[in-house]
């Protein structure tokens, strides 16, 4: 056993030795009085938040049908005290106001699922405290967690000096449609973001960008008996993926690195004795590297415009979701830089979560909070609970890590809405 001085010695030598970000989290913050009411109200009615995380897995929210969930969230911030309003888009938006001279801080949870209406969403609760349903852990536990954290801060009556926004959204699975409308009708009125989503873990300053695209070949047309030698979509879209599958990504290893994946959607005929007039295919591909995103894009089109023209059939290339790059993690050291990453890896320590060594905070990220990044916000991504299988129907949360997702809330609410130092 090692002397409590010498351990102590040797730790601040250790820290001393790694890269020292700033920070507006002290240790002195959880002690104060009003804060420390609210974390100790967030364990006092943890089984409520439990309750209510269940009731809003079971509301259906695919993207673009939130209402249901955004009229129950905007009952509760006005239950909490707050004056909230439904925007043009139908994101949620409340305002707790601060005591003056500080940044206002967002913090945007995501109302939507990725699981159409016909998907059982009703959760079933293990005995290994578990919640098993589609979409319990993304993002409805972040919802849970988003409402619990703003009675906290009211009942304990927390004194911020920015303003703290809370902020409901819609259509995240659908492109960020809801925080992208948000920001670009509130230009300017956003210090900082806060994306809750994901599960807990690093802390994700940067943004993957991501292209969704269908790409579509059409022709005439033909009767088998006459297709001999006619322009063929088939053919073209067929030619056209074994090609998409040469282009060259990054080692494995490299510091930046890109995926695609071609043809997670195809269509194209009805009937066995005719050549399709139309086939298409989609193409989801995903990289933080901006320039790397644009000339794979590039490189992808044009082998479906070279498949299409040996065919002789007509190519078109249709959106189906653009995200943008936040850029390279070179590109992203002042982010890194900046107080609220580092803020949130203290406070996650500081709640005994144990964050990856080495991955405390990473350069990626696929949140609401891409869209502050690529709007020079400074922004970050936070978990909501441990867990596993978002987007599928096996999802899974653990109950106790969401008291970590809901405490978070209350600490960086206290701590990023001080003015600078
Ligand atoms: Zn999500």
């Amino acid at each position: 056993m090692c002397h409590p001085g010498i351990a102590s010695f040797l730790l601040a030598v250790s820290l001393a030795a790694q890269t020292t970000y700033p920070s507006k989290f002290s240790p002195a913050l959880p002690e104060r009085d009003d804060v420390k009411q609210a974390i100790a109200f967030i364990d006092a009615h943890f089984e409520q938040q439990v309750k209510e995380w269940i009731h809003i897995t079971e509301i259906p929210a695919p993207s673009g049908q939130e209402s249901e969930r955004a009229a129950y969230v905007k009952a509760e911030f006005e239950k909490a005290g707050l004056q909230p309003a439904i925007d043009p888009s139908g994101n949620v938006v409340a305002r707790r106001k601060g005591t003056g001279g500080g940044p206002t801080l967002v913090f945007a949870a995501h109302m939507d699922t990725v699981f159409p209406r016909s998907i059982d969403v009703r959760v079933t609760k293990k005995p290994d405290g578990t919640l098993h349903a589609p979409g319990v852990g993304d993002n409805s536990a972040s919802v849970a967690n988003l409402l619990q954290a703003l009675r906290a801060l009211q009942a304990a009556n927390v004194r911020t000096r920015g303003d703290v926004v809370f902020l409901a959204t819609v259509q995240e699975e659908a492109g960020l449609k809801g925080m992208y409308a948000w920001l670009e009708r509130n230009k300017g009125a956003a210090d900082m973001l806060v994306a809750l989503d994901g599960s807990l873990g690093p802390v994700r300053y940067g943004a993957l960008g991501v292209y969704w695209s269908r790409m579509k070949f059409t022709a005439p047309g033909a009767h088998t008996n006459r297709s001999r030698g006619v322009p063929n979509p088939v053919r073209a879209a067929a030619q056209c993926i074994t090609d998409i599958y040469t282009i060259p990504l990054p080692e494995p290893g490299a510091p930046v690195q890109a995926v695609y994946n071609a043809g997670g959607m195809m269509s194209a005929g009805e009937v066995v004795n005719a050549v399709p007039r139309e086939v298409t295919f989609t193409v989801d591909l995903r990289t933080v590297d901006k320039e790397l995103l644009g000339s794979l894009d590039d490189a992808m089109v044009s082998k479906c415009e070279q498949a299409a023209q040996a065919q002789r059939v007509t190519f078109t290339r249709e959106w189906i979701m653009r995200s943008a790059a936040g850029g390279r993690p070179e590109d992203l050291t002042d982010r890194r830089r900046h107080p609220i990453v580092q803020t949130a890896v203290d406070v996650l320590r500081y709640l005994n979560f144990e964050l990856p060594k080495g991955h405390e905070a990473d350069p990626d990220g696929s949140t609401d909070a891409n869209a502050g990044v690529v709007n020079s916000i400074p922004s970050i991504s936070t978990g909501r609970a441990r867990g596993e299988g978002q987007h599928t129907l096996g999802e899974w949360a653990d109950i106790d890590s969401a008291r970590i997702g809901a405490k978070q809330i209350v600490l960086l609410a206290a701590a990023l809405t001080e003015p600078d130092r």
